[in-house]
């Protein structure tokens, strides 16, 4: 095997890709990528399908591992936990974690996605921009492009192709093809819109910066997440039709009453809303599923492109850059017997995209509509509690996904056994001081056994 003479050729520099193609090029590989849009360091334009992200620790562990990490930590806002807006504007804090290392941090996603292009480019990687591909001939290999500002057609041999070209992927496109590729997609009825709260005249946040902001609103809500220039990128998640949905939001007047009334700590920030609303396309959220993720040690998917998840978890990029992780540990151990790695890390991810991809939809419930109950906020602190007292044994599921590197798989199942434990010990109680401690040890002692926390 000639590692240095090989090339591996990557479809979309969104996220994964340039991550990806860093680690690669580390490993010695040539690395190509191709990338339909133009080049966002010079041409000024949206950053993609949403303005910032939060990321955690899956994606942290990949960042730290590619060395930009320690680079990276200076463009986050850490968010300590959620604070809730209710109607009537009142504010309830309640942490993510059990104590204030457990954060997510709200990135810019082009400073992300830029920072990760400037990164894989001063290492050799040759990203070229404006290059769609329009296809692939998964028996031969050969990949096709098209210039997007010339026209021009293109065929080559990619070597080993890489498809990392996000949820409409091309990639994936082409082995819907063939035979026994399996495949689905769900669409929720929910849309979602990107909005701003400027900075104050000072240039500080208009509400509190280290929060990930929620207004749940029962069906529907607005989440605000801080940008390190004092803005806030909010989002929107609304059904698409009905009494409360996009479909009524349609003249300047109905964006503001409908904001006034339901978001009323929010709408005084929002001076620009009803244009930024018009302006901003209505997104759709959708849970992608497929297999085989590979072929013959040639191609590959990853990240959305193999399975694209609802962003009510947070975890669709921390779930990519785990991809990326994965397949470069394979790699280190393997070497470049590609059909063995694609297969050893279909046979590791799948089940566990699967799980978030779950998990994802679930907590969209919890963030709309439960975090403003208080029966589960008393279920939250009975969960630190329990946490507090069983460090390796009970590990709360939010903090299983974005905390630790546990397999989501088995976040999920825990997840379920904590949650009947939660209902039996929370049932017909107001206080903590209520629970039967005695019972919580005996459950979680005969049903969870210790776990691997080392992150
Ligand atoms: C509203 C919303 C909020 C989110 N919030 C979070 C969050 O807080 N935390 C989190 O972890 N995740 C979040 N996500 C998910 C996250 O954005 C995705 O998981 C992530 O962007 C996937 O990265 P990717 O590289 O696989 O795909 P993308 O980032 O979609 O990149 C794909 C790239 O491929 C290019 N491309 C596509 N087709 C072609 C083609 N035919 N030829 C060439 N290039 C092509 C595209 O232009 C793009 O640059 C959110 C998603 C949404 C929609």
């Amino acid at each position: 095997m000639t590692r240095e003479a090989e090339t591996v050729s990557l479809v979309g520099a969104g996220l994964n890709g340039p991550l990806l193609a860093l680690g690669l090029v580390q490993r010695g590989f040539r690395v190509q990528v191709f990338e339909k849009r133009p080049d966002m360091r010079r041409v000024p334009m949206s950053a993609g399908r949403s303005i910032n992200l939060a990321l955690s620790t899956r994606g942290i562990h990949a960042l730290t591992k590619a060395g930009l990490w320690d680079k990276m930590r200076e463009i986050v806002i850490p968010m300590k936990g959620r604070m809730m807006h209710s109607a009537k504007s009142e504010l309830t804090f309640q942490p993510y974690g059990k104590d204030e290392s457990e954060v997510i941090n709200s990135i810019s996603r082009a400073e992300l996605n830029i920072a990760l292009m400037i990164a894989a480019e001063g290492q050799g990687v040759k990203i070229s921009f404006q290059q769609r591909c329009t296809g692939m001939d998964l028996r031969s290999g050969t990949l096709q492009l098209r210039g997007e500002r010339t026209g021009e057609e293109r065929t080559l041999d990619p070597g080993v192709t890489i498809g990392c070209d996000g949820s409409a992927s091309a990639i994936r496109g082409e082995m819907l093809k063939l035979t026994r590729f399996n495949f689905s997609q769900q669409y929720l009825d929910y849309g979602y819109k990107e909005l701003t709260i400027p900075a104050r005249a000072n240039g500080e946040h208009a509400l509190e910066t280290n929060a990930l902001h929620i207004w749940p609103r029962g069906n529907y809500m607005l989440i605000a997440l801080p940008n390190v220039d004092g803005t806030f990128a909010c989002i929107l998640f609304l059904p698409f039709e009905g009494p409360d949905s996009f479909a009524q939001l349609t003249t300047h007047s109905a964006v503001a009453e409908f904001f006034r009334s339901r978001f009323p700590d929010a709408f005084p920030f929002m001076p620009d809303l009803a244009d930024n609303f018009f302006a901003n396309p209505t997104g759709a959220m959708v849970t992608i599923k497929c297999s085989p993720w590979h072929m013959e040690g040639r191609t590959l998917l990853l990240g959305d492109a193999a399975h694209a998840i609802v962003p009510f978890f947070g975890q669709g990029i921390n779930c990519g850059f785990e991809d990326c992780t994965c397949i470069l540990e394979l790699l280190d151990r393997h070497g470049a017997d590609w059909a063995r790695v694609f297969r050893e890390f279909e046979q590791a991810r799948k089940i566990n995209a699967d799980a978030i991809a779950d998990l994802a939809v679930e907590n969209f419930v919890e963030m709309r509509d439960r975090v403003a109950d208080p029966r589960f906020l008393f279920r939250k602190k009975v969960e630190l509690a329990l946490e507090a007292k069983y460090p390796q044994l009970f590990v709360p599921k939010y903090a299983m996904v974005t905390f630790h590197r546990i397999p989501y798989a088995t976040a999920l199942r825990r997840g379920q056994v904590q949650d009947r434990m939660l209902t039996e010990l929370c049932d017909r109680i107001e206080r903590i001081e209520d629970v039967d401690w005695d019972k919580a040890g005996r459950l979680i002692l005969s049903e969870l056994t210790p776990l691997e926390l080392a992150s």
